[in-house]
């Protein structure tokens, strides 16, 4: 793409020049492109959407994003976005299209038979809207310009068709890519985005090579050439107060950190940060495939981009769950419309990790020289959740609230905005922390790592990901599908009743819930040793491995889920008995906590 933007009126003009190849087993008759910032407009689709949840109260507060509002129904025909296709070719031919909003329709004059490669050349020419949500220019931070989702995007074609889905609130999903953008833009600008710049020398403001001379080129405006290889991707953002820093990680990637007129310490930690987590967030998750990472200043809230992304405020969890968005996103690229919970929970899941690895290992050393420091630690850590506990509160609020929708809602499809948050994000993130209980915390480590492995650059889907959880685990996990991301069925298992027969106490469980689990019921004794009964859910047709060995397992015959009681047996009498517990290890989103565990009084 080469573009050419005036700061002036905040419009630019662009040539796009696609090769595309037609990777399927299909003849195309068809092309579709997203063109997105035409949702900018008063009465789109985006617009209603908002106004509707804005309609819509929970806690007596309108349930709209306090960002978009009704402030698309008010932009003036120099606010607005727009994205204007003057024309396009395909292999020097003209092709008819139409446009509704924010899809655009090519009639191809020749369909595109499998395996052929077509080239694709576009002239447009776009008004930058003002920041409401995501892009934008001027935003209420100052931030000039928020180039995401700014340029004609070819839609993705995959086994399930065309991805033809507007952009009525949610985010995207797109055809990967090698990208050569070059943007000339007025000098003053610094610019920041998802590629390498190639052009170092000429642009300077920090890219130019350590200790060598800046040679700009005669004239007002500025060439920024960026190339990014294997992205479905390209976001840029551009500011004259933009201040840049620099990190490495310990294996080299940069970090770049762009931002306007916080305090440079903010923004500094964020730096150390990020570079810092690097290693750990490789060894557990998959190796980063590129040689650049940005956090850029952007005009609202934290969003995640290809090799990038754009917060609006130094605040380190953001950044960190839009750069775990790199794995969940950037490299195994769901259809974020059709399984958003898979990008936002699998984010939030392992962004916990991070920052308890943050908290825990690189905090901790840091203050070492400073007992002080650590004691404060001690009481933010125990604060903090071991791993998740702040969205297994989240569930249960959703549970409680009344406008729980099923994992499977499309994205855009969720009658609340809340719910869309609290279904997504946290009852998503416990798919993964619940499928550790399952399968063994170990199991679940191996099963994220050869998920990555076998499906990064591939677009997988929800059932991608359950066909490795089986194989690496080796056990039936269907079940948990259907329970957990297709129904809005609940968890509660309870102590039911025990009693004494010889030696022996009988414990007998009940199922109140629709999901079945495995069980963990752990034993207390009154000498404060251990003992763990182990059921394992018929459906499974397995068992998980013992996860601490240093607790006496005893595993027992599975419990099928049509029987609503089961009892399990120790070998030592009542009154040697302290407390009982199901699931000790809270991992099991059991609805009803309190029927979990009981405490022996005598
Ligand atoms: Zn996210």
């Amino acid at each position: 793409m080469d573009i050419n933007m005036d700061v002036t009126t905040n419009k630019f003009t662009g040539k796009q020049k696609l090769e595309y190849t037609n990777n399927s087993p299909d003849t195309l008759y068809k092309l579709f492109y997203h063109l997105y910032w035409n949702a900018f407009q008063p009465n789109s689709m985006m617009d209603q959407k908002s106004l509707r949840l804005g309609a819509t109260r929970l806690n007596d507060q309108p349930d709209w994003d306090p960002r978009v509002k009704d402030r698309i129904s008010k932009l003036t025909p120099d606010e607005i976005g727009y994205q204007n296709i003057s024309s396009l070719r395909m292999n020097g031919v003209n092709q008819k299209f139409r446009i509704e909003e924010t899809i655009m329709e090519v009639f191809l004059t020749k369909p595109i038979p499998p395996k052929a490669t077509v080239v694709l050349n576009m002239d447009f020419d776009a008004q930058v809207p003002k920041q409401i949500r995501r892009a934008g220019r001027d935003a209420a931070n100052g931030v000039r310009f928020s180039m995401s989702q700014w340029y004609p995007k070819l839609s993705e074609y995959d086994r399930n068709g065309w991805d033809v889905t507007p952009y009525v609130e949610r985010e995207f999903y797109g055809v990967w890519g090698d990208f050569d953008v070059t943007i000339n833009i007025d000098k003053s600008y610094i610019l920041g985005g998802t590629g390498y710049i190639m052009n170092p020398q000429e642009v300077g403001y920090g890219y130019e090579k350590e200790g060598t001379k800046v040679k700009p080129p005669a004239g007002n405006k500025l060439k920024w050439h960026f190339t990014a290889n294997n992205v479905h991707d390209f976001m840029w953002a551009a500011d004259p107060d933009y201040k840049h820093l620099i990190y490495k990680t310990p294996n080299g990637i940069d970090i770049h950190v762009l931002y306007r007129t916080d305090p440079v310490e903010q923004w500094d930690e964020i730096g150390e940060v990020v570079a810092g987590v690097f290693p750990f967030i490789e060894k557990n998750f998959g190796t980063y495939p590129y040689k650049q990472f940005s956090v850029i200043q952007g005009g609202d809230g934290a969003m995640e981009y290809a090799m990038s992304t754009l917060v609006a405020t130094p605040r380190l969890g953001s950044v960190l769950h839009e750069l775990m968005h790199s794995w969940y996103q950037g490299v195994i690229a769901n259809n974020e419309s059709v399984y958003p919970w898979m990008d936002e929970g699998f984010a939030e899941w392992s962004t916990d990790r991070v920052q308890y690895y943050f908290q825990e290992v690189i905090q901790r050393k840091k203050l070492a020289s400073n007992p002080g420091s650590i004691k404060i630690l001690d009481s933010l850590a125990r604060g903090m959740p071991k791993y998740h506990a702040e969205h297994y509160a989240a569930y249960q609020t959703l549970v409680k609230s009344g406008i729980e929708e099923p994992l499977s809602t499309q994205a855009d499809e969720y009658e609340t905005r809340t719910g869309y948050i609290l279904s997504t994000y946290s009852k998503g993130a416990i798919f993964l922390s619940q499928l550790g209980y399952i399968a063994g915390e170990e199991t679940l480590g191996k099963i994220m790592l050869q998920y990555y492995k076998e499906w990064k650059f591939k677009h997988p889907g929800v059932d991608d990901f359950l066909r490795v959880a089986e194989k690496v685990s080796g056990l039936q996990l269907d079940w948990y599908k259907d329970y957990w991301v297709t129904t809005t069925k609940h968890i509660d298992y309870a102590i039911d009743s025990l009693w004494e027969e010889g030696n022996k106490t009988l414990i007998r469980m009940k199922k109140h819930g629709e999901v079945p689990m495995p069980i963990d019921l752990q034993v207390t004794y009154k000498d404060s040793t251990k003992e763990i009964a182990y059921v394992p859910m018929y459906l499974m047709f397995g068992e998980k491995p013992v996860e601490d060995k240093s607790i006496p397992t005893t595993s027992f015959p599975a419990w099928k889920w049509t029987h609503p009681t089961y009892v399990v047996s120790v070998n030592k009498k009542l009154s040697a008995i302290k407390t009982i517990e199901i699931d000790p290890s809270l991992r099991m989103a059991d609805v009803d906590r309190k029927n979990n565990k009981l405490d022996i009084p005598f």
